[in-house]
């Protein structure tokens, strides 16, 4: 990547991304208010409270393998052991009788490892003649064994609250017998498109109107968190029916996500109105797209006031937003996840002063990862968030990329 140029950043005015990142999350705390649900509907869900093992898991030492029980004191140091087999064991029915000097059982994969034994010798190094098992040296005590507890340990932390409940995460309390688990209740956002020109869908467009599509891309990324959803639809560029939507979100939602209206070109009135209705700030962030932002509360509600465009939006929402909201919901801040680097196929040109999120295309050839940036990377362009797999990201001392040079990347798997 090109170097930095000398200290001349962003003006002053310009908030960079990981200081409005921060900023944001330092003004915020998890909501409160939790809600007992049986284990399938905790998917998505975050834990409000630890939970405790209430007994081991695996609940009592089990063999790993198909194969023999036998005592390790039994074995010979070197030569065949040829012990007496005495029973079998099957997973869920365990062999009740105690190994004793010089025997073993037949064992199967999951079965109770009986009073007695304390080694599994696989069934394919055994020979069996008669009812005796020929065992060769070289065995080890203690071998092939799965302890009780050694999953799970009876009285531990299984899974600590501010955990995010995914497929993993239910079977692991499943296995543990608890059939409900205490989780943070839904954080409530409302959200609506601001705009004379914004058209919603299910009527043909009249002339200079544009159909919404900001409302669709935060609803998906909003269902996609497991937030409960307030849609209030498109809102004028009207000041008594924005102050009216900004009363009623208020009063009824956690968080307010609203899109339009912030940039400075804007009638001035949505702007005045936020500051008047509550203690909103408007950024101008040195990030491309999505330069103006707003943020702050309005009531008890947490605003974010997003940009217009279309591909703003979800950038500002992933790069802003989406922290804020698993904060919001209790998750337990995971570390930042690494950007990693990939060769960059085109050149870009880029100027000084504002981190940009281009929308790119990952391949790999010759072990190597390469990146394509999308070919329109226009802020209304919603194309290229369709077709892209990460987000090419500049800093913002990056003058412009050369083709084969490496750019940073952040992948949209388990972004969005
Ligand atoms: P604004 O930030 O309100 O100035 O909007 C910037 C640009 O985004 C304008 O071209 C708007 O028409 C467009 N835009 C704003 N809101 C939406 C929306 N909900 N759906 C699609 N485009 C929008
Ligand atoms: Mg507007």
């Amino acid at each position: 990547m090109t170097q930095p140029k000398p200290p001349e950043t962003s003006p002053k005015t310009f908030l960079g991304v990981e200081q409005a990142r921060s900023a944001i999350l330092a003004a915020i705390a998890p909501i409160v208010g939790w809600e007992r649900v049986a284990v399938r509907s905790a998917l998505g869900r975050v834990l409000a409270q630890d939970v405790i093992a209430p007994c081991n898991v695996p609940a009592h030492d089990n063999s790993a393998m198909d194969g023999y029980a036998v005592r390790a004191a039994d074995l010979a140091a070197s030569g065949d052991t040829t012990l007496t087999v005495v029973g079998t064991a099957f997973a869920g029915r365990p062999f009740s009788g105690i190994v004793g000097a010089g025997q073993a059982i037949r064992i199967m994969t999951g079965a109770a490892i009986p009073e007695g034994a304390d080694t599994i010798v696989v069934q394919e190094v055994t020979r069996v003649e008669n009812k005796q098992v020929i065992i060769p040296p070289g065995q080890r005590a203690l071998q092939n064994l799965r302890r009780a507890g050694e999953d799970l340990a009876l009285g531990g932390t299984a899974l600590a609250a501010g955990r995010r409940c995914g497929p993993a995460e239910l079977g692991l309390i499943a296995s543990l017998g608890i059939a409900e688990v205490t989780v943070y209740r839904r954080l409530r956002v409302a959200f609506f498109s601001t705009g004379d020109e914004i058209a919603s869908i299910g009527r043909p467009l009249a002339p200079g109107e544009v159909y919404d599509s900001n409302r669709y891309t935060l609803f998906g990324a909003l269902q996609h968190l497991g937030c409960e959803l307030i849609d209030m639809g498109v809102i004028a560029d009207d000041p008594a029916a924005l102050e009216a939507a900004f009363d009623d979100a208020s009063r009824a939602a956690d968080v307010i996500i609203t899109s339009g209206g912030v940039s400075v070109g804007e009638a001035d009135f949505i702007r005045e109105m936020m500051r008047r209705m509550g203690e909103v700030a408007f950024w101008k962030l040195a990030i491309k797209p999505g330069r103006p932002m707003a943020f702050g509360r309005i009531g008890k509600a947490v605003l974010f006031g997003l940009p217009g465009n279309p591909v703003a939006v979800l950038v500002t929402f992933y790069q802003f937003v989406q922290d804020a909201l698993l904060k919001l919901m209790g998750v337990t801040p995971l570390p930042p996840a690494e950007l990693f680097e990939a060769s960059c196929t085109e050149p870009i040109r880029k100027q000084a002063g504002r981190c940009e999120y281009l929308r790119g295309r990952l391949s790999r050839e010759d072990g190597q990862v390469h990146v394509s940036p999308a070919a329109a990377q226009g802020s209304g362009i919603l194309r290229s968030m369709s077709e892209a797999d990460c987000f090419i990201v500049l800093p913002e001392e990056c003058t412009g990329v050369q083709t084969g040079e490496r750019v940073l990347v952040q992948p949209f798997h388990g972004l969005v």
